[in-house]
Parts: structure tokens; sequence; C-alpha cells
């Protein structure tokens, strides 16, 4: 029996994701993430790398790319979450995602997409997922400090502004 089966996301309201089927306990193999390898060159040189893509190209070395942008790639349903569950690992060419934490049957499957804060233009892709830590955008767990502490410059920035 599979560990997950696909079901319309309370994420992402237009979407699906995944969800556990049984009780899985921490560092389970989930699912294979599966695609098509590219070279790091295709993906700079290429613009139909832009704009939603980078949520499935995975960097798996300094000349390979994983693009997992697939409809038969099931693992691509996972969606993001701030308080992830499940986390992505990886050797040589390979992709899969496993239990973080111990997940109970019906819990939906959450990964941390792991954008840095440098690279990604973090705007175009705002997290909902609802999380108590959430940041409002999907960005990897240590850059959200960076994240945070614009947020609160800008904040600091605007009473200022009202006062002048
Ligand atoms: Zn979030």
């Amino acid at each position: 029996m599979k560990l997950y089966r696909i079901k319309k996301s309370n994420i992402d309201n237009k979407g699906r994701g995944l969800y556990a089927t049984m009780n899985i306990k921490e560092g389970t193999k989930i699912i294979d993430y599966i695609g098509k390898i590219i070279t790091n060159k295709q993906v700079e040189q290429s613009n139909k790398y832009d704009n939603k893509k980078p949520i499935y190209l995975f960097t798996l070395n300094n000349k390979y790319t994983l693009d997992g942008d697939f409809s038969w790639n099931i693992a691509g349903l996972v969606n993001h979450s701030c308080e992830a569950n499940a986390q992505y690992e990886g050797k040589g060419l390979k992709v899969w995602i496993t239990a973080q934490r111990d997940i109970k049957k019906g819990e939906e499957i959450t990964c941390d997409y792991g954008f840095s804060f440098d690279k990604e233009d973090y705007r175009q892709f705002p997290c909902k997922c609802r999380a108590k830590n959430c940041c409002g955008y999907i960005i990897r767990e240590e850059s959200r400090w960076r994240l945070n502490k614009k947020f609160a410059m800008s904040n600091k920035r605007k009473s200022i502004n009202n006062f002048l």
C-alpha cells in the first residue's frame, strides 16, 4: 500500500497535495521525486525555467539539475509549508522525500521548498501554509530571518515617515 494519496490540498486551494494514508515514522522514505536531468547551463540559458519553474528544480551538483515539472512526477504535488513534516533528500542524481518527523494518517505531507533569499525573487511565491511561524513567502528556513528583519526595517521606516 502506498504511504500517500492525492487529494485536494488545504494549502494550495487551487491545487492538490499528498496526504498520508497511514502513520508514517520519522525517517521513512515516502516517495521518489522524479523528472528529467538537465544541465545547469540549460537552466541559465532557457527562459523556460523562469517564473513558476524554480519550485520544481533541484540543483543536484555543479553540473546537473533535476526538473520535476511533469505530471508523472507525483512528488511534485507536495506543497511547501513553513512547518514542514517531510524533507527532500538526495544522493547522486536521485531525489526523494522522507518524513522529517512522525506523520499522522490523514496529515498533508509538506516540505520546505528551500528557496534561498538571495537567489530567487521570493515575492513571486507567497506562502499560504497557515503555520504559526509562516513568514508569508516560500523561503527556506535559514533565510527567513533575513526576510523578517527586512520587514521589521520597512515597518520602522513607515512609522518614521508617519511622524514626518
Ligand atoms: Zn508558510
